[in-house]
């Protein structure tokens, strides 16, 4: 598509360009209903099978079994922060973050308001630049979970080892690397992502969980922030963001026809490794924000020598067909995000074109 352009928003972001076209094409008359998607009804079979084959499909892609289930939310990545909280801390058993940059930060902070947060470990002292260690968390006597942001999105790291927290169950943030590479999944007791960077439009929550986290929340708690209300009723107990959970059925399908999340981690390597090279081998024109072994396959972040040749960075990139690049005001300077959707050719297409910016202004 000509008049497309190479996508590194942060989210929403990028979205295969075949999925984009079979929604079109589907449309106006979904599944011979004579309805778009948009206007059948949730209880409908023609939904039901929509619903259903995401679920499946997404379990079969993170290798997860039948111990596992599949939930739809509203309210962003953002609510699930009050809902872990929520349904999993107290008083007594307090949530403990891992503060890895400002996503973990918020989750945190939501606990912190109903007075049940706890740091196990901060790398805020060095503004981010890289994730927690094992050996840096430490967990209260009383941790309810561990919680961790498993890709920091405005930082560009990401955790390359799962954290051992003995019997106590592993929380994870993937919105911004969700299904991005293969990973024990098996290790985490419950995931959640925001789908709008790596697996549909905005307004879907996704939650992978144990089923024996779901069964019962505490019972003081109202029905729609209560985990066991979405896990007995299949998502369905009111009307479910149908058209984002059917897009995020068609990115799903799309991902096993790609081979799935190795074949999407070695995909997603390689395309990092370009924009990186691009940063390594420019005598410091480009200086990388996050630490080597931090650092992120999804969000690239890195700064200019000048912030008028950042400015001017973000203008010539669009005239290259390259939008988006622009970072957040935290870290300052550039951000390409590359999910699973970005391809090759536009990593190429950066890496060419940081060089040549580099040649041109330095
Ligand atoms: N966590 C992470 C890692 C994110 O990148 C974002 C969104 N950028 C959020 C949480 C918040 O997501 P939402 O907007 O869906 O509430």
């Amino acid at each position: 598509e000509a008049n497309r352009i190479y996508n590194f928003n942060p989210g929403p972001s990028m979205l295969p360009l075949e999925v984009l076209k079979e929604a079109q094409a589907e449309f106006l008359n979904f599944q011979d209903t004579g309805m778009s998607i948009l206007e059948i009804s949730h209880r409908a079979k023609a939904y039901d099978e929509v619903h259903n084959q995401a679920k499946a499909d997404i379990l079969e892609l993170m290798g997860l079994g039948d111990d596992y289930e599949v939930l739809f939310v509203q309210g962003g990545a953002s609510m699930q922060f009050d809902m872990v909280a929520l349904n999993f801390a107290s008083a007594e058993k307090r949530g403990n973050y891992v503060l890895s940059g400002s996503f973990a930060s918020k989750a945190y902070k939501e606990a912190e308001i109903l007075g049940r947060g706890y740091v196990a470990a901060s790398s805020k002292d060095v503004n981010f630049k890289h994730i927690p260690a094992q050996e840096e968390i430490k967990l209260s006597d009383d941790a309810a979970y561990l919680h961790v942001c498993y890709n920091n999105t405005i930082f560009g790291t990401e955790y390359h080892y799962i954290p051992e927290t003995g019997d106590v169950p592993l929380i994870a943030d993937m919105s911004s690397d969700i299904l991005s590479r293969p990973l024990d999944f098996s290790k985490f007791s419950l995931i959640y992502a925001g789908v709008q960077k790596n697996l549909g439009p905005a307004g879907v929550a996704l939650v992978v969980a144990r089923r024996s986290m779901l069964e019962k929340s505490p019972a003081d708690l109202p029905t729609m922030l209560r985990y066991d209300t979405y896990y007995s009723k299949n998502s369905l107990y009111n009307t479910p963001p149908a058209f984002g959970i059917y897009m995020v059925g068609k990115v799903a399908k799309w991902l096993k026809a790609q081979g799935g999340l190795e074949v999407m981690a070695e995909r997603n390597k390689k395309k990092a490794a370009l924009v990186y090279d691009a940063i390594d081998n420019s005598n410091g024109f480009y200086a990388g924000h996050a630490d080597k072994d931090s650092r992120s396959f999804m969000n690239v972040t890195f700064r200019l020598p000048s912030e008028e040749l950042e400015k001017k960075f973000v203008a010539e990139a669009l005239e290259n067909q390259l939008g988006g690049v622009k970072g957040h005001r935290s870290v300052g300077g550039m951000r390409a995000s590359i999910y699973n959707a970005m391809p090759y050719e536009g990593c190429e297409k950066l890496a060419d074109f940081m060089e040549k910016f580099h040649k041109a202004n330095a």
